[in-house]
């Protein structure tokens, strides 16, 4: 990189920072991305993987969340057929159960509404939906259609959209300080990475930035404690979420199971030979979200809840993982929070944007909105491309 300034520079490499130097670069601006350890090496290779509404978020009445959604999911399913396809998922309901058939029609009819009526909107109801699924009081099966992908591979796709039109790449590198200036942020970055419990000094570089857009997930108030002066910061919860991988794949379509211990909706999921048992919600306390891990007491209740379903089944953990959420604070249950992405802005820094939270499935729409900001204080550029027209590929 012969000249050091850019017009948008981006902090952190999962797939927000991934969309928001796509929609930057695309939008004309000389963009730089900077990761401190790889493209999707954090929250965005711990999800549970669905391009999805989220048909859970309407009991929280999120409805502006869900239709967003599943608008995304359509797309992204047209942009990157190779990286994104439809799933169908099942919801057994008991006699037992807290959810009941009339709340299942009510909420499946809403969620077809909000996804525009497309073809992927219609829902059956069946008798039962696998052999092994247990048959003791079960009343009916839900039939419905959602999203799956690799989330890594989607974070990957959507970093080289962005260095094919015109993205430059920094990783790994971390961001050490950002001193604001009349003119934008005057960065300090640590490029490269040393070897593990060596105090080896690796090289610093300086950057000029117009803008600064930090997409750096569970790190984010670290990062906006990097800036000088101090810019205000949002109160915001970590709270974990943690995935088993097991060896046997029990069905090639998707399960939503109510857990029974505390009524939470647990996803079974297919993932290539194997299954995927998630999620938790736990409150993280640690300082360092890259010390997140799965806890037995997360194993136990995925698996009780597996197997209170699938009796007969074997549910054989070969691997698992542990993400966090980013939600702003409150007394209410983490499920109760909004799911929605906050962009946060300081009048004192105009040229310094934070998102706070966010899904997956709407990073597009999540990184267009962030480019209104962009625009508004830069003003425009010569655009090269949309990015709900950019395929996305492996
Ligand atoms: C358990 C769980 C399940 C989920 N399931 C789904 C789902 O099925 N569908 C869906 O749509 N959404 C889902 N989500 C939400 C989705 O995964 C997240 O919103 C998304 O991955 C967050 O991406 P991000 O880019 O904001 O953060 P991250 O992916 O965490 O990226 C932030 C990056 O910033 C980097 N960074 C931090 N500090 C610095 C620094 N100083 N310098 C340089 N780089 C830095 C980090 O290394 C990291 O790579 C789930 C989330 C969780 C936790």
């Amino acid at each position: 990189m012969a000249d050091e300034h850019y017009e948008v520079t981006v902090i952190g490499g999962g797939i927000h920072g991934a969309g928001v130097a796509q929609a930057a670069a695309a939008a004309g601006y000389r963009t730089l991305i900077i990761e401190q350890r790889d493209w999707a090496a954090e929250t965005s290779s711990r999800s549970s993987k669905l391009l999805h509404g989220g048909l859970r978020y309407l009991e929280t009445a999120q409805f502006g969340l869900v239709r967003e959604s599943l608008r995304e999911r359509n797309l992204l399913l047209q942009l990157a057929p190779d990286l994104a396809h439809p799933l169908r998922f099942n919801i057994p309901v008991y006699r037992d159960m807290r959810r009941r058939p009339w709340q299942l029609v009510v909420g499946l009819s809403l969620y077809a509404l909000l996804s525009g009526l497309s073809s992927l909107s219609r829902f059956s109801i069946s008798r039962s939906a696998h052999a092994a699924l247990r048959t003791q009081g079960l009343q009916k099966v839900f039939r419905y259609w959602d999203g799956q992908t690799d989330d890594v591979q989607l974070t990957r796709a959507v970093i080289r959209s962005a260095q094919e039109n015109g993205a430059e790449l920094l990783c790994p590198a971390r961001l050490l300080q950002a001193s604001q200036q009349p003119d934008g942020y005057q960065l300090t970055v640590e490029e490269g990475r040393g070897e593990e419990g060596t105090q080896e000094s690796l090289p610093i570089r300086q950057l000029q930035t117009d803008y600064l857009v930090n997409c750096s997930g569970p790190w984010i108030n670290q990062v906006l404690g990097l800036v000088e002066p101090l810019p205000q910061q949002r109160n915001c919860e970590l709270v974990k979420g943690s995935h088993l991988v097991i060896r046997e794949k029990i069905s090639s379509e998707a399960f939503y199971l109510e857990a029974p211990a505390d009524g939470r909706a647990i996803f079974l999921l297919p993932w290539g030979e194997h299954s995927l048992l998630g999620t938790t919600e736990q409150p993280f306390r640690g300082d360092d979200p890259q010390a997140v891990a799965v806890s037995p007491q997360e194993r136990t209740y995925l698996l009780e809840t597996a197997h209170h379903y699938f009796p007969t089944s074997n549910f054989t953990v070969i691997d698992e993982f542990a993400g966090l959420r980013v939600l702003p604070s409150g007394d209410n249950r983490a499920f109760e929070r909004p799911r929605d992405c906050v962009l946060h802005l300081d009048p004192q820094h105009p040229a310094l944007l934070s998102l706070y939270g966010g899904k997956l499935t709407t990073y597009r729409k999540t990184a267009d909105k962030v480019l209104q900001h962009i625009r508004q204080q830069l003003g425009p550029r010569a655009v090269r491309a949309a990015t709900d027209k950019l395929p996305l590929q492996v």
